[in-house]
């Protein structure tokens, strides 16, 4: 079988969907299969690597482009129902986690890993998500939302229509966003207006919500098509404050507690929630269900990511690691699940 690693892209998690692809090519089970990775440039450009049969050096330089290795290439180069392969989306963000490229590969009727068009859609946006988990009751924070042209017509009325159901502190969001990239927290109107100018650099809607004070943050990995496995919690051990872009990706400096050191019951909650929100999303292949646990006790969740971050540092495949589910086998697994799933459709 010929797996198509597609990664990089036109997003904001560019380099992290780098690290990923690295992650992901050295754990495939080449004999079985064999690899041709797939870079999208910054620009939306795709180049294709040389197709591999073994294993790349660790140090490979994924960045291909037409002056050196790659080549260039438009999508129907590559993909075709004709052929035995599997596409890997190893792409974080929007044009990538969002459903766009899920949709392509839907057209070209290709089987690829994780979610479909729908759930990758609907998890990448924060604030559908959020109306479709109050739907099945999960619990989360009071929301607020604004769109452009409220927030072009008149800033002045768009903080009043926030300050008039939630207090500060905020969180303030792009609906459409990742790696914490266009998030803010406001504690006063300025703040506010300035957090929302930031968040409107991204995205034409925006999501605010109330902000829990001093957080735990707890992950769960989800794992399966119609069948759905939850693996044990692991959380984030941060210090106070915002798990921001410099804390998930510069400082390096986050710890994974797993498993995170909480009673059964609310691990059971836990993992009741983030199959529910699997459920209502859609979800195949593959999510991270991400949660709040106030000092009090209390669980809320925050969101779900479809295309969690997949190096072998990352939380979603030390979870499974945690539970006897290796890398290589993790790595296969989600290759078995495209599968299935596309089988199905045939
Ligand atoms: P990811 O990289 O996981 O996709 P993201 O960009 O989608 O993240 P969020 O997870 O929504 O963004 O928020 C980023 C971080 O901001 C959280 O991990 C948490 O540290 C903080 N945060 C977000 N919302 C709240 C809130 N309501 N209360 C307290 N802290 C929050
Ligand atoms: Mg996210
Ligand atoms: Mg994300
Ligand atoms: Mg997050």
């Amino acid at each position: 079988m010929e797996i198509i690693v597609l990664y990089g892209g036109k997003s904001a998690e560019h380099d992290i969907s780098v690290l990923t692809a690295a992650s992901i090519i050295q754990h495939i089970q080449y004999g079985t299969h064999n690899v041709t990775p797939v870079y999208i440039d910054i620009n939306g450009h795709w180049f294709a690597g040389p197709n591999m049969s073994e294993k790349p050096a660790a140090d490979i330089n994924l960045r291909f482009n037409q002056a050196e290795n790659g080549q260039a290439v438009v999508p129907t180069d590559i993909l075709s129902e004709d052929k035995d392969q599997v596409v890997f989306p190893a792409l974080h963000g929007p044009n990538g986690e969002d459903g766009t490229i899920q949709g392509l590969f839907e057209s070209l009727n290709v089987a690829y890993v994780g979610a479909g068009v729908l759930a990758s859609a609907a998890g990448m946006d924060k604030i559908v998500s959020k109306h479709l988990f109050n739907q099945v009751g999960l619990p989360q924070v009071p929301f607020a939302t604004l769109n452009a042209y409220e927030w072009e017509k008149d800033a002045d009325a768009a903080v009043a229509k926030v300050t008039e159901s939630l207090s500060y502190p905020v969180f303030v969001k792009p609906a459409n966003m990742g790696s914490s990239v266009g998030i803010s927290q406001a504690t006063d109107d300025a703040e506010l207006k300035a957090a929302l100018a930031l968040a409107f650099r991204f995205d034409r809607r925006v999501l605010v919500e109330a902000s829990v004070e001093n957080p735990r943050e707890v992950e769960l990995a989800v794992l399966g098509n119609e069948e759905v496995f939850v693996s044990v919690p692991g959380e984030l051990g941060k210090g106070q404050g915002f798990y921001d872009y410099d804390e998930k990706y510069i400082n390096n400096s986050t710890e994974m507690i797993i498993p995170a050191k909480i009673d059964d019951e609310t691990v059971a909650k836990l993992q009741a929630y983030a199959k529910e929100a699997y459920l209502v999303l859609d979800g195949s292949g593959l999510s991270r269900a991400d949660f709040f646990l106030t000092q009090e006790g209390d669980i809320y969740i925050n969101e779900v990511n479809t295309l969690p971050g997949f190096t072998q540092f990352s939380m979603y495949p030390s979870l499974w690691e945690a539970s006897g589910k290796g890398f290589d086998d993790l790595i296969e697994e989600l290759i078995q699940l495209a599968l299935n799933r596309y089988n199905k459709k045939q």
